[in-house]
């Protein structure tokens, strides 16, 4: 399975990711960060370059304001992310701790991104299991139902005795290559002959879609001269953030509603222009608003606002 799997990867696998020729433990740990919720292609194309650039070094990231990280951060969504690396970044500086058990005590870090950065990072001899892993391990094993325990001790016991960072990688991409999640590629797979779930693929492939809640949410347009009126959120997950401040639904002033979907959250947003001055609000030109954190359902908000 080992020589097989590997010899796959040198072929196939994903080597010119950037986090992947890095032997910068902070650019690793960025990475997996961002990728938690987020595509490759994004990140790769809008994000982690840019957020490197500004942000160097954990000592960097450390001594920049908050809202500066969520401003490099809009439109990323989950911005608990930005803060737990803000907050670990504080606590670590200038250098992330080399063991799992320590990681795993920071913020934000579970224990597959303590084995990423061990692994990944640090070269050390770890297992790692993601979704994409966990899948492939799932088939592989003819496991029904695992527990994550139960997953992490297969990844454990199916480990590779000297090639573990190779061998992790090669699983990950094996996951999102071949072994997908509705349609897998087992014509393509280098574990084909030692797979339990070939035979039964249809017993090991879900089908169910992910469940959505529905939600309207109502928002205002204050205008003073040329600036509009934002307001911090306190809490959920665009906690610290500038917003169009929320009010109820409106019976005069609407401006439009658009569709934004946020994790679990398929919103309708609608928009009102109002004059009754609002409390606990300050006011920000459009120019100022760009450089400052505010969420992607903000600036469709704006969009929509400007486009009127
Ligand atoms: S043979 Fe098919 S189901 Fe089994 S690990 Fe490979 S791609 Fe996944």
């Amino acid at each position: 399975m080992h020589t097989k799997l590997l010899s796959w990867y040198e072929k196939h696998g994903r080597h010119d990711l950037p986090w992947r020729n890095t032997s910068d433990v902070y650019h690793v740990y960025v990475s997996e960060v961002m990728l938690q919720q987020t595509q490759v292609k994004r990140v790769l194309e809008e994000y982690y370059f840019q957020f490197l650039e500004r942000f160097p070094t954990l000592e960097t990231l450390a001594s920049a304001p908050l809202d500066d990280v969520f401003s490099l951060w809009s439109g990323l969504g989950y911005y608990r992310r930005a803060r737990n690396l803000h907050a670990t970044a504080q606590l670590c500086a200038p250098a992330l701790p080399t063991t799992s058990k320590e990681l795993l005590a920071l913020p934000g870090i579970g224990r597959y991104t303590a084995s990423a950065i061990c692994s990944f990072g640090y070269n050390q001899k770890i297992s790692v299991v993601d979704t994409n892993i966990a899948r492939v391990l799932t088939r592989y094993l003819g496991l029904r139902d695992p527990k994550e325990k139960e997953l992490w001790s297969a990844a454990d016991s199916l480990l590779h005795p000297k090639e573990v960072r190779s061998h992790n990688l090669a699983l990950m991409d094996l996951g999102s290559l071949v072994c997908l999640p509705k349609n897998p590629l087992c014509d393509m797979c280098p574990l084909l002959f030692g797979c339990k779930a070939k035979e039964n693929l249809h017993l090991f492939t879900k089908t169910t879609s992910k469940e959505y809640i529905d939600q309207d949410l109502y928002f205002g347009i204050y205008r003073k001269k040329e600036k509009l009126a934002f307001r911090k959120s306190r809490e959920g997950m665009y906690k610290d953030m500038l917003e169009l401040p929320r009010i109820e639904f409106q019976e005069s002033g609407y401006i439009g509603t658009f569709k934004h979907s946020v994790t679990k959250y398929r919103l309708s947003i609608s928009l009102y222009e109002l004059e009754e001055e609002p409390l606990d609000v300050e006011y920000i030109s459009l120019y100022e608003i760009e450089r400052a954190p505010i969420s992607s359902m903000t600036k469709k908000a704006l969009t929509l606002y400007l486009k009127r």
